[in-house]
C-alpha cells in the first residue's frame, strides 16, 4: 500500500513541476519543428495554404496562422486546467493540514504560494520568450517589430503581411 502522506506530498510537489516538465517538452518539440520551417504546434507549414496570414509567435515558438487563431481558446482552456490543478494541490494541502495537524497547516499555504509563483512566473516568462525571439527575427529581417507586443499577434501579422513591410 502507498503511504497517503507520500501520495499527497508528491501531488503537492509533483503536479506543478510535472506541468513545467510537460511544457518544456512541448517547447522542445516546437523548436525542433521551427528549425525545419514547420509550425511548432501542428507540424504543418508555417505559411498555411489558403491563408495569407504569416506565422505568429507563441512563447518564442513560431506557429502557423490557423494555430494562432485557435490558440487563444486553447490557452484559455489550459489556464483553466492549471487553475483546477492548483486547486487540487491546495485542496490536498488543506486535507493534510486537517488530517495531520501540527506543522501541516503550512501545506495549503505552500501549495498556494507555489501555484502563484509558477503562474505569475510562467506568464512573465512567456512574454520574455516572445520578446527575445521577435527581436532575433527582426534582426534577421524575418518579422515585424509590432509583433513585439502581443496579444493580437494574428491580426498584427496579417496587417504587416498585407502592407508588405
Ligand atoms: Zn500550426
Amino acid at each position: 500500500m502507498l503511504d497517503p502522506v507520500t501520495v499527497v506530498a508528491s501531488m503537492l510537489l509533483g503536479v506543478p513541476f510535472g506541468l513545467v516538465g510537460l511544457h518544456g517538452i512541448s517547447r522542445w518539440i516546437g523548436k525542433r519543428r521551427n528549425g525545419q520551417e514547420l509550425c511548432g504546434h501542428c507540424g504543418g507549414p508555417l505559411y498555411a495554404s489558403g491563408s495569407r496570414d504569416g506565422p505568429a509567435l507563441l512563447e518564442g515558438i513560431h506557429i502557423c496562422s490557423p494555430c494562432a487563431a485557435s490558440n487563444t481558446n486553447r490557452l484559455r482552456r489550459a489556464l483553466r486546467i492549471v487553475a483546477g490543478l492548483a486547486l487540487v494541490s491546495i485542496g490536498s494541502g488543506i486535507a493534510m493540514a486537517v488530517v495531520m495537524g501540527g506543522i501541516w497547516w503550512a501545506a495549503p499555504l505552500f501549495a498556494g504560494m507555489e501555484s502563484a509563483v509558477l503562474y505569475g512566473g510562467t506568464l512573465a516568462w512567456m512574454k520574455r520568450a516572445n520578446r527575445k525571439r521577435a527581436a532575433e527575427l527582426t534582426a534577421a529581417g524575418e518579422i515585424w517589430a509590432p509583433l513585439l507586443c502581443t496579444p493580437t499577434v494574428a491580426s498584427v501579422a496579417r496587417t504587416a503581411a498585407e502592407t508588405g513591410t
